[in-house]
């Protein structure tokens, strides 16, 4: 550890860390634009200037140091103890001086010279580190009154659009492409005050190359002004008007973990949030896009259930007794419960309580999407499992039995009478095989979030939930077990997965009573191998990995 002084404040810092984080810790502020940490520091954009100080021989005492120095490149570190300053200090860093100040006020009145004043209309308007920046660190007025320039607005890709008259060449978005993506599509071209992002270009000015690669979005979450925006969120609503809660991506094993903007009318965006282990500071767009079912006019609002060749609405009263009676008189082993890697730890667990407590049988299977590609870049991969929580249904459906998937699931449902499937992923089709199996069962029970394939086969249809409508929790394929939260409410009758599990089950003569999904997960950290640590409260909002005994 290093001992430093900063500012007025004697603070012990972790050997090696830079200026920025260190004042950070000590909830100081160091305004930057180019330096992120997940990136190389270019040191660019000088907005980050602070004033170490050093011993100076000739008067005997120590003074500010010629130059100020970039915090982003300014590490902190032990030196011999006859560097010390003052006898103990390894540096002195003054964040606040008069000559950090005006230099501050400087570098953003230059910033600011061809930056136009749209933030009105601008989507970053409000989470805006220009506009924070300048209203904390810089004048209230320009002395600028010449021409400003106006380079063209650019769409660079299937989601991004440059708006190039706000960029202050940071930078950040060129080495994303360069260092975390490593497919390199941006670069600068110009020099001076006309530099200016782009693509590559043919000399008619047609794209040769678009920002197209499955990490693109991430350029708009670090591009610290309004430069670089997502056509998806573009102009739907101001930053403030939204909500925000912490969540886990529901698009692959990875469990990219995010946050959810919403509206009491949908979910907004997605974005990526920082997680050391398991995402760093991005997400993919698969993920970051994939949302939009979530807010689908056709999501299913009320139970259903087959008449002749037709699925009509039906009440929930109703939907319950028909399953109840057809499940209670079944022979145990002619029925088969299929969870869902969509699904979370508790729904899955409550299913497996349901088949093997409740019902007897031993027949569980597990159902999501299928298996995607793999996507590996330098600092990122997306998983080829294109579900959040394989392996932690695995863990709470596995029985006596092992848990039943893939060509295993549809060879038991061609012979079962009764099938209970949790699905989840409303776009996963269904092969001639699947359908096949699945048409020859007697009696389908299906609980989804959209009318999908599987449910258009179903004998009942029960509306469930989308992870953005539920508590739970889902594991990762490294075993990171991670919180998602509620956020907007189901739509119309659409009822919580582990509730409507516990319903049934209640009809059936259990004595299930579970009021929240916190307490399920209370449960499985006394029942299931390696989830000793996995209560909601332990979890928090950093996940937990799992221990010992779940060795997968
Ligand atoms: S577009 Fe944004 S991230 Fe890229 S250089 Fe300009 S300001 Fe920086
Ligand atoms: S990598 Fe997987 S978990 Fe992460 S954002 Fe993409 S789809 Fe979601």
């Amino acid at each position: 550890m290093a001992f430093i002084k900063l500012n007025e404040l004697e603070l012990e810092v972790e050997d090696g860390i830079d200026v920025v984080e260190a004042a950070r810790q000590a909830g100081i502020e160091v305004p930057h634009y180019c330096y992120h940490p997940g990136l190389s520091r270019p040191a660019n954009c000088r907005m980050c200037l602070v004033e170490p100080h050093v011993f100076f021989p000739p008067a005997g005492k120590i003074v500010p140091d010629r130059q100020l120095a970039t915090a982003c490149t300014t590490f902190l570190r032990t030196v011999p103890p006859d560097r010390k300053l003052d006898g103990k200090y390894d540096f002195i860093v003054q964040t606040d001086s008069p000559r950090v100040k005006k230099a501050r006020e400087d570098i953003l009145e230059f910033l600011l010279i061809h930056h136009p004043l749209d933030c009105p209309v601008c989507d970053q308007a409000g989470e805006c580190d220009l506009q924070d920046f300048s209203y904390r660190h810089g004048h209230d007025k320009s002395r600028y009154l010449e021409v400003k320039n106006v380079p063209p607005k650019k769409d660079l890709g299937p989601d991004i659009l440059l708006y190039s008259t706000r960029c202050i060449v940071c930078t950040r978005c060129i080495r994303f492409c360069d260092e975390v993506a490593g497919t390199g599509e941006l670069g600068l071209i110009n020099r001076g005050s006309k530099d200016e992002i782009d693509i590559p270009r043919a000399h008619d000015g047609t794209p040769i190359q678009l920002l197209d690669n499955k990490l693109a979005g991430n350029v708009v979450d670090i591009c610290p002004v309004g430069a670089l925006t997502s056509k998806d969120f573009l102009f739907k609503s101001r930053p403030w008007f939204m909500k925000k809660a912490n969540s886990i991506c529901p698009g692959c094993s990875v469990g990219c973990n995010i946050t959810v903007e919403y509206k009491e009318d949908g979910v907004y965006r997605l974005k990526p949030r920082f997680h050391a282990d398991v995402n760093q500071y991005w997400m993919c767009d698969d993920g970051r896009l994939g949302y939009h079912y979530v807010n689908s006019e056709d999501r299913l609002q009320l139970p259903m259930k087959r008449v002749g060749d037709e699925l009509v609405y039906t009440s929930w009263a109703d939907a319950l007794d028909i399953i109840s009676e057809k499940l209670s008189s079944a022979e145990a082993e002619s029925i088969t419960i299929v969870g869902s890697a969509q699904g979370t730890n508790e729904e899955n667990y409550l299913l497996g309580k349901l088949a093997r407590e409740v019902l007897k049988t031993d027949r569980v299977g597990l159902f999501g999407r299928k298996p995607g590609e793999e996507h590996k870049f330098p600092q990122f991969t997306i998983e080829a499992d294109k579900n959040p929580n394989t392996r932690g249904a695995r863990n709470m459906l596995n029985g006596s039995s092992p848990v039943l998937e893939g060509e295993k699931l549809w060879e038991n449902l061609s012979d079962a009478k009764v099938v209970y499937l949790v699905n989840g992923a409303p776009e996963r089709p269904l092969d001639e095989d699947e359908k096949t199996a699945l048409e020859n069962v007697e009696f389908l029970v299906v609980q989804d979030i959209l009318l999908s394939d599987v449910a258009q086969l179903a004998d009942v249809v029960l509306p469930g939930t989308t992870f953005a409508e539920k508590d739970g929790a889902f594991t990762n394929s490294k075993g990171w077990v991670q919180r998602i939260h509620k956020t907007i409410d189901p739509p119309g009758e659409a009822h919580v997965d582990w509730e409507i599990i516990q319903q049934v089950a209640k009809r059936l003569g259990s004595d299930m009573d579970y009021r929240f999904a916190g307490e399920i997960a209370v449960e499985i950290s006394q029942n299931v191998a390696g989830y000793q640590n996995a209560t909601h409260q332990e979890i928090g909002d950093g996940g937990v990995k799992l221990q010992e005994g779940n060795d997968e």
